[in-house]
């Protein structure tokens, strides 16, 4: 028996990088995954290779559509037994120079979309005695120049993560959030030049200082594996970090 078997997952953002992963490694480990991307290119790819159950695609800004896509998966799937909140984008710039139009934009996608998910989501995952696994980052932990708004939107979704837990907990539900360090993915290879110009220190360098390696986005579905199965029955409300040792230095 696999640690999965049988769950049934809908995964924002899943088209590429770590949300792809984590569909792929849920899928390897028994579950029945539907992919959800706002390139519906890369989501269709994704779901082929991974031999997804099914793609709903949506773009987490929009209200409609993300509970359209909710409604979508759940049909597919018979009911939802995990959400994993993955969509999310970087904005690379001094905080205090950012526009506010960009400002609006980060938080749209890494903090509302996160929010309208869970809602749309909630009345299914708490039939299922269900939970969710909500993908923030070690930016939601500590401070990184030129990443200001970024850091600000992953640790108000460690607080989204809390709270929806605490709320959550007498119906069952459990809510976690993982904190990766930097993850071999097309977000850190859009991050690199930003910050060698910044810091004049080469990227691998950096990342072989700080944290030993990149980490891989199998790395990162690891641990969401873990904590959406049943061997985490008693994690809610939780952020794991992982990240090579870079916060604790
Ligand atoms: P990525 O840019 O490689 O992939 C992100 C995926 O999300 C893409 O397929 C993209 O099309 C999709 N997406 C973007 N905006 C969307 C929207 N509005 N609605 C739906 N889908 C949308 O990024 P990644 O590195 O795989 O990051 C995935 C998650 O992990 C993000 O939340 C990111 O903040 C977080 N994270 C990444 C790293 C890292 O080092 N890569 C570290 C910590 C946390």
């Amino acid at each position: 028996m696999s640690e999965l078997d049988g769950k049934r997952v809908f995964v924002t953002g899943s088209g590429a990088g770590i949300g792809k992963a984590i569909a792929k490694l849920f899928t390897d480990r028994g579950a029945r995954v539907v992919v959800s991307d706002i390139d519906a290119d890369a989501a269709k790819r994704a779901a082929d290779e991974i031999g997804a159950a099914g793609v709903a695609n949506c773009d987490v800004t929009d209200e409609a559509q993300v509970q359209a896509a909710v409604q979508q998966a759940v049909d597919l799937l018979g009911g939802l037994d995990v959400l994993v909140n993955n969509a999310g984008i970087e904005i690379s710039s001094p905080l205090l120079q950012q526009s506010t139009e960009s400002f609006d934009k980060i938080y749209a996608v890494n903090v509302r979309g996160p929010f309208v998910a869970m809602k749309a989501a909630t009345p299914h995952l708490v039939a299922s005695k269900g939970n969710v696994v909500n993908i923030a980052s070690i930016a939601g932990i500590g401070g990184s120049p030129l990443l200001g708004s970024y850091c600000a939107t992953k640790a108000a979704l460690i607080q989204l993560t809390r709270v929806a837990a605490v709320e959550m907990r007498p119906t069952g539900v459990r809510v976690n959030a993982v904190c990766p360090g930097f993850a071999d993915t097309a977000m850190v290879e859009r991050l690199v030049p930003d910050f060698e110009a910044a810091t004049q220190i080469p990227f691998g360098d950096l990342v072989a200082m700080k944290q030993g390696r990149l980490g891989t986005p199998e790395d990162i579905a690891e641990v969401a594996a873990f904590l959406a199965s049943d061997r985490a029955t008693w994690i809610t409300g939780s952020h794991y970090v992982l990240d090579g040792g870079l916060t604790a230095s």
